[in-house]
């Protein structure tokens, strides 16, 4: 091929043109880059100054997804209404196993999450060798964060004292009562201690008494608590009605969200006022938030309960979120569950679900129970069917919105009978409460209906869901062991 020499000038002319541009491009590049990296040089060099730990205590994906698709046939839709925690960035689960079981417990498994080591069943804070553990909270409290707990159970109870309690036996509540006043920590909000009083046969402080020698401001309900806020250098946020009497063992948890939870208890607001009060008095701090309620409906497989509270715990995350976008160079939030609860199933015969079936049910399990309980009262008159009947179609809208076929009668008459027999003892045992029958009976027809069922009264091993936003929350996704996510939080606040 013949190129004239004009021609030849015109292309060599082209080539040197898109030299140029090329270096030029690339140059763009570079800089492109480099300002690319000096963004992320930025971003991973700001300093996290606020972590939320959010753990749903019993709340597995399923739990999650019922209460999305709940909330989506409330509005006529099937599908997800997205929840706070499900709209993060980040995503992945966690594995829940314990060093003793399969299936963790509550203390095992909040062990892990507060430490990053696995544990005993029912061991807190120590390894399964009993050496012990120091916690994420412990760990920053003495680089000067503050540090809030918050729990809709007592703060005594296993997730919570995960974070600062070493003993071998989760339910040597006193002691953990003990170890709490000793922490330091800045705020706790939730239900009274399990046993302020040492054991019988023993003798010890009043673990109220030596809260209040230890600096703490003890305060009954959300409006004690803004009235005591300002003089207050730490303090116990409890429930109204606990702890009145010092005494007294605590009423264990909150109302159930089903059972009207005033409003006071709700975690969303109870994390407004803890994030008010730990930023009055630190730069920094560190706020772990338990929605443990939502493990006790589980226990008792109580699928409408379950849906309020995994739904109240989101509210604490939609907090938590406003919160980051405040802060969003600043703040870490990670949301995760200790255990599933109750095996839940989405699904139990055909292709359907029925989740709005649920709100025809108006109080929790365990307040049908109380109810029906209390018609076996030696001073009642004996019980009728009618008297049931009336209970349930007032609790559970059965018989008129909610329809009760042949055998579902039969069944619920079935277990009236055999209540009848034993007097009303209450045979059902679950981990929190001992249930009626004749209740779980009523309660397991309306889950029936709704879709739901229930594979065990207890913890599953089923994998628990991990969500993140902020800074360090690229960390959080894929497959992950629950003993994974204590040290990667610590990073983020580390770089
Ligand atoms: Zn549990």
């Amino acid at each position: 091929m013949h190129i004239s020499g004009t021609k030849l000038l015109k292309i060599l002319h082209i080539c040197k043109n898109l030299c140029i541009f090329a270096a030029n491009f690339s140059n763009m590049k570079r800089f492109l880059y480099s300002l690319l990296f000096l963004c992320i040089g930025m971003t991973a060099s700001a300093e996290v100054k606020y972590v939320f730990y959010l753990i749903g205590d019993g709340m597995g994906p399923n739990q999650v997804l019922a209460a999305e698709m709940y909330l989506a046939e409330m509005d006529g839709n099937i599908g997800r209404k997205q929840l706070y925690m499900t709209g993060l960035p980040y995503s992945g689960q966690a594995a829940t196993f314990s060093a003793s079981n399969g299936i963790t417990d509550s203390a095992a498994a909040g062990t892990a999450l507060a430490t990053g080591s696995k544990t005993n069943n029912g061991t807190l804070g120590l390894n399964a060798d009993g050496d012990t553990l120091t916690t994420i909270a412990e760990n920053l409290k003495a680089q000067g964060w503050g540090v809030g707990l918050l729990t809709t159970v007592a703060i005594d109870h296993a997730t919570p004292a995960a974070f600062y309690a070493n003993v071998k036996k989760r339910d040597n509540y006193y002691e953990v009562g003990k170890q709490l006043v000793r922490t330091d920590f800045d705020f706790f909000g939730g239900a009274g201690l399990h046993r302020p009083v040492p054991p019988e046969g023993q003798t010890g402080p009043n673990v109220y008494n030596l809260a209040e020698e230890n600096g703490y401001t003890l305060a009954r309900g959300l409006k004690d608590a803004e009235s005591k806020r300002t003089e207050a250098k730490k303090l116990i946020l409890m429930q109204e009605n606990d702890a009145i009497d010092r005494r007294k063992k605590s009423s264990g948890n909150f109302p159930y969200m089903v059972d009207n939870r005033p409003e006071d208890l709700w975690l969303s607001n109870l994390t407004s006022f803890a994030i008010d009060f730990l930023q009055a008095h630190n730069d920094r701090f560190f706020l772990m938030i338990e929605g443990g309620m939502i493990d006790y409906a589980g226990h008792g497989r109580d699928g409408a309960a379950n849906i309020q509270e995994t739904i109240d715990f989101d509210g604490a995350v939609g907090v938590a979120l406003a919160f980051y976008q405040q802060h969003p160079d600043e703040t870490l939030i990670v949301v995760t569950a200790d255990h599933e609860t109750g095996g839940m199933a989405l699904g139990n015969s055909n292709y359907t679900l029925n989740l709005q079936q649920l709100q025809h049910q108006h109080c929790s399990a365990w307040t049908l129970s109380d109810d029906i309980g209390s018609l076996f009262k030696k001073d009642q008159k004996k019980p009728t069917w009618q008297a049931v009947r009336a209970i349930l179609e007032k609790r559970l809208d059965f018989y008129n919105g909610v329809s009760i076929s042949a055998e579902e009668d039969a069944k619920l008459q079935d277990a009236f009978r055999k209540a009848m027999k034993s007097k009303g003892k209450r045979s059902f045992r679950t981990m929190y409460k001992d249930l009626d029958a004749l209740c779980n009976t009523a309660i397991g027809i309306l889950n029936q209906q709704a879709k739901v069922g229930w594979t065990s009264y207890s913890h599953t091993a089923a994998p628990v869901p991990v969500f993140a936003i902020g800074q360090g929350a690229e960390q959080f996704t894929g497959w992950m062991d629950n003993t994974d996510i204590a040290p990667k939080i610590m990073n983020a606040v580390r770089r």
